[in-house]
């Protein structure tokens, strides 16, 4: 059949318009758009190798696409034609003819060559949008989506009306400055990216994880797939030094949301997330939180916490307790810890219920100063009545950390009520950053100084207890009850563990006290690890002042 220059004008004219409307070539109406012309040309494929530059051609880099299959092919009797992008990109068409039709004659040749030449703009054109595409909506370290397109993607989903079938968690790295600061910051880049790829990999390609920020990251998946998303969150090994098996352990905090039908913007569940994640990491101190009716529920009590405080601390609502410390070898009373009660209508508050909504506000910090300032009166007092004093521990929260008068504001109060610096102890616990830890480390030089004694409260919980003891000047170490085998407890570890902690703090010449003791046997293993400083209920629930001022009188006569 002659080639009509008429139809093929025709039909390259409804191709480019039809091209027009099709966002992108790897689409299904592209065999639809190229169908006129190709049979015009007496075309039953096209396909198109594409290289970044010559050297990948050389390797074979490159990626293969099919635009157009009429399913007749003569795979045998293929032409290849190669175009350049103005990026220096190459094309290699692959075109072939139907089989058991005639070879193609000059004048068609030619033609090809035309239509090859428009199809390259609009892969240009793709390839364009999809440059575009990676800059909008890709994080540019680690190459994954970000958060335009968990917002863009998710209202999508809402939109089709099947965001009820989806959860979403927000989660963050635990302690990965501490893991920066092991292994490097690159390889620690590198643990991060494995550790989402490896995630991404177990969802569908219908699920999407993305990049906030930093270590932050949202994932929105199918309900169905709970238990596995929790579990990899949870913690998972990650290799970072292949050739000698060397892995780190990712642990993460997490905010949790099963997203309901009636849920109308990305916006909205991203607020939920926040939410349920600052309860888990900040004030619950657990590895994650689902947003749901109790946790909204301890959201307006942590509010009505924060707005009752400063007039509950001007009425003198809270009261200092003491829990005497106690000396092994005579059993003699040796020094006191100043825990906070909070009475209220009446009725006791214990600090597990609102120290860490304080702590979240920063508010902790009045409420240190004010247990401070009491302790002092306190000991004023024991002085001026002739008692002979122990030293008093005070809790000082992290969030002090950062604020540099705080030693200053210390001194003033201690020297307000004339107390001599050795009856204060200062506790504190491990922080979080590293602007936190070296304060920290300035502070601990400073109290010492003043001739204040300072503990490390709950010693053995956190995860940089070991530098933390060898760097910093400490008086005291306080080892947390969690170390501390108790009677159904005859896990070997746990005792090797105690003993093995007593003789490091005895070595490094730091005093060293238990937390938690509660029954004869506990005391009976302290002893047989030397160590014999220990503070517990087997002696003293924390005591009302009158109750304490006795023990006071006791010892002093
Ligand atoms: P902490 O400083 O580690 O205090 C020890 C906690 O262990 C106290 O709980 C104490 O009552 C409890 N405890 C003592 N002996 C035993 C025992 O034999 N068995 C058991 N199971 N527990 C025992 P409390 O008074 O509820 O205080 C909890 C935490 O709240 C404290 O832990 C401390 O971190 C914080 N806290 C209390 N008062 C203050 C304060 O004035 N300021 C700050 N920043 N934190 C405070
Ligand atoms: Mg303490
Ligand atoms: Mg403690």
């Amino acid at each position: 059949m002659a080639f009509d220059v008429k139809e093929y004008a025709l039909a390259l004219d409804k191709f480019i318009v039809q091209m027009e409307k099709i966002p992108d070539l790897i689409n299904p109406d592209t065999q639809q758009a190229m169908d006129g012309l190709c049979k015009v040309l007496r075309i039953a494929k096209v396909e198109a190798d594409f290289y970044e530059n010559l050297g990948y051609e050389e390797q074979k880099w490159g990626g293969r696409a099919v635009f157009y299959h009429n399913g007749e092919c003569d795979a045998q009797r293929g032409m290849v034609y190669e175009e350049w992008t103005e990026e220096g990109n190459l094309m290699k068409y692959g075109i072939y003819p139907t089989v058991g039709e005639a070879e193609w004659d000059e004048n068609e040749q030619e033609k090809i060559q035309v239509f090859l030449k428009v199809l390259l703009t609009f892969n240009a054109r793709t390839r364009m949008q999809q440059m575009v595409q990676r800059l909008t909506f890709r994080d540019r370290e680690l190459g994954m989506y970000n958060m335009a397109w968990f917002m863009k993607n998710t209202n999508h989903i809402i939109s089709k009306g099947e965001i009820c079938k989806y959860a979403a968690c927000q989660f963050n790295m635990r302690h990965f400055s501490v893991i920066n600061q092991q292994i490097g910051r690159e390889r620690g880049s590198r643990v991060l990216g494995k550790f989402i790829r490896q995630f991404q990999e177990k969802l569908s390609s219908e699920e999407m994880v993305c990049r906030i920020s930093g270590d932050n990251f949202v994932v929105l998946f199918f309900k169905t797939n709970l238990k596995m998303v929790m579990e990899y969150l949870k913690g998972t090994g990650i290799v970072y030094d292949e050739k000698q098996g060397k892995r780190v352990w990712i642990t993460t905090n997490a905010g949790y949301y099963m997203i309901p039908a009636n849920c109308d913007s990305a916006a909205s569940i991203m607020e939920c997330l926040g939410t349920a994640i600052n309860m888990a990491r900040d004030v619950r101190k657990t590895e994650y939180a689902f947003f749901d009716a109790e946790l909204m529920q301890g959201i307006r009590v942590g509010k009505m916490i924060e707005a009752n405080l400063p007039e509950a601390l001007a009425r003198e609502e809270f009261q200092v307790y003491y829990q005497p410390k106690i000396q092994l070898k005579n059993y003699n009373l040796v020094g006191a810890e100043a825990l906070c009660r909070w009475f209220q209508n009446g009725k006791m508050i214990a600090p597990g219920e609102f120290i860490p909504i304080l702590e979240k506000s920063k508010l902790i910090c009045l409420l240190d100063f004010y247990m401070l300032e009491h302790v002092c009166r306190d000991i004023r007092r024991w002085l001026d009545e002739g008692k002979e004093v122990v030293t008093v521990s005070v809790n000082l929260s992290r969030v002090h950390m950062g604020d540099m008068d705080l030693l200053d504001n210390i001194l003033a109060i201690v020297d307000k009520y004339e107390v001599p610096h050795r009856y204060i102890e200062i506790e504190l616990t491990e922080t979080g950053t590293d602007v936190e830890y070296s304060h920290l480390k300035s502070l601990v030089s400073g109290l010492r100084e003043h001739g204040f004694s300072t503990s490390v409260d709950d010693f053995g919980t956190g995860y940089s207890s070991m530098n933390l003891i060898r760097e910093l000047p400490w008086n005291v170490l306080k080892i947390d009850k969690s170390f501390l085998p108790d009677n159904s407890d005859d896990d070997r570890q746990k005792r090797v563990m105690f003993r093995h902690l007593i003789a490091l703090a005895q070595d490094m010449e730091i005093e060293c006290i238990v937390e938690g003791v509660e029954n004869v046997e506990q005391i009976k293993l302290l002893k047989e690890s030397n160590c014999y400083l220990a503070q517990g209920f087997y002696f003293d629930r924390p005591l009302a002042v009158t109750e304490f001022e006795q023990k006071l009188t006791e010892i002093s006569s």
